[in-house]
């Protein structure tokens, strides 16, 4: 997946913006953020009427690139550890490690 950079101060964003918040320019580069280290984590249970139910886990994610983003973990990770980003067409981020 890729992030936002504004070309006049470097500030890296995602999801890109309409205007750089830190200097107020429009004119954005995008950067490679394929991995990132996780923060913290969130198990969510959903209960869609399914006997046990489906697990997610929802992760905060310091890019390399800079920014923070949401994404959800094809599985359990510990605080720390390196996940790859990859968008999905639905514009949710997937973490996974190999
Ligand atoms: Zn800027």
């Amino acid at each position: 997946m890729n992030v936002f950079a504004c070309v006049a101060c470097a500030q890296v964003d995602f999801p890109r913006r309409l205007l750089c918040p830190s200097c107020g320019r429009d004119e954005f580069v995008e950067v490679d953020a394929a991995q990132g280290s996780v923060e913290d984590v969130t198990t969510l249970h959903h209960r869609a009427g399914k006997a046990g139910g489906d697990i997610a886990y929802i992760a905060t994610v310091l890019t390399h690139a800079g920014p923070r983003v949401i994404v959800r973990l094809e599985r359990l990770l510990a605080p720390g550890a390196v996940v790859s980003l990859r968008l999905e067409s639905d514009g949710a981020i997937v973490g996974f490690s190999d």
